[in-house]
């Protein structure tokens, strides 16, 4: 199995911890400079078993998203990496000869990290889920929830969704695979945890005999998977489990399609209009040299 995700957001939002989380080891160097004052996107692969399957994980990594004083590259940056993927995808396909093995780049999600500030999305945030959700499947998550009261998530969570409706930008929906994910949650819509709140930490510790994944607090410990103050682990299960194939069947189907059409037919548009302007272009030609065409 292969999944591909992409991470956004501001720095210092605890992406590179989520992901050492959920890969259970440090694919991101914890002691890497921050500091960019520009978008960077870089690429990491690591190789996850989940419940017996072998899942090669790739990891985009966006850093400095929203960071600088001039903001206005970073969506562009993002939906220019997305569709470069789909392209390479597209040429692949187009190949007279398709190679058995290709490296399938395509983003399948993207986990979109938001500072839980409790006014919403910003004006940016707006514009590069818009842009993100016409290409991939869109996941946002309110991080540190540690941090967080329960009324105060709660509050995130509805100021986050009032901003998604009134842009009418979709993210990304878990139902499509519901029975699997009922079961973990019985008598829950997942869609009304959405924005998931979660908290990420890679220090284990060890409790009743049982090693965790925790994040220390200065009043005591939170374990990452335990669900009354973490939605780490429901988002684990979702990406790496229960709609991991609905995430790549979206891919493929919808977004990759959409890619695949407009291409395609503005290829299309190009050469009718090509094979369209060629008479005129002869008859140009012809009078130029005086023959007159009948
Ligand atoms: P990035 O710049 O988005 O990759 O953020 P990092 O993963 O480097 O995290 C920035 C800081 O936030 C680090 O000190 C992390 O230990 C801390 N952090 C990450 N996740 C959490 C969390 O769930 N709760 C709290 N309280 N701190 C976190």
């Amino acid at each position: 199995m292969h999944l591909s995700i992409l991470v956004v957001g501001e720095m210092g939002t605890g992406k590179s911890t989520f992901i050492n989380t959920l890969c259970d080891e440090d694919v991101i160097p914890v002691d890497r400079a921050h500091g960019r004052d520009e978008l960077s996107i870089e690429n990491f692969n690591t190789t996850i078993f989940e419940g017996g399957t072998k899942i090669n994980l790739d990891i985009v990594l966006a850093s400095g998203f929203g960071d600088s004083v001039d903001n206005s590259t970073c969506t562009s940056k993002l939906v220019k990496y997305i569709d470069d993927q789909f392209e390479a995808a597209l040429k692949e396909e187009c190949k007279i000869l398709r190679t058995h093995q290709s490296n399938d780049t395509r983003v399948h999600a993207s986990i979109y990290f938001i500072r839980p500030t409790g006014r919403g999305l910003r004006p940016l945030d707006i514009q590069c889920m818009r842009a993100l959700s016409e290409r991939c499947n869109v996941i946002p998550v309110i991080s540190k929830g540690d941090l967080l009261t329960v009324e105060e998530k709660k509050e995130n969570r509805e100021c986050i969704m009032r901003d998604l409706r009134n842009a009418e930008i979709p993210n990304y929906d878990f139902t499509a695979s519901f029975e699997d994910i009922g079961e973990m949650l019985p008598g829950v819509n997942i869609q009304d945890l959405i924005p998931m709140t979660i908290v990420s930490g890679t220090e284990r510790k060890i409790i009743d005999n049982m090693e965790y994944k925790v994040r220390k607090l200065p009043h005591g410990i939170v374990r990452v998977d335990d669900p009354a103050h973490s939605d780490f682990l429901l988002l684990r299960t979702c990406l790496l489990g229960a709609c991991l194939q609905d995430l790549k069947d979206m891919t493929e189907e919808v977004y990759y399609e959409k890619y695949r059409t407009k291409k395609l037919s503005e290829a299309s548009k190009r050469t009718n209009l090509g094979s369209a302007r060629s008479p005129s272009l002869s008859k140009v030609k012809s009078e130029a040299s005086g023959i007159t065409a009948k």
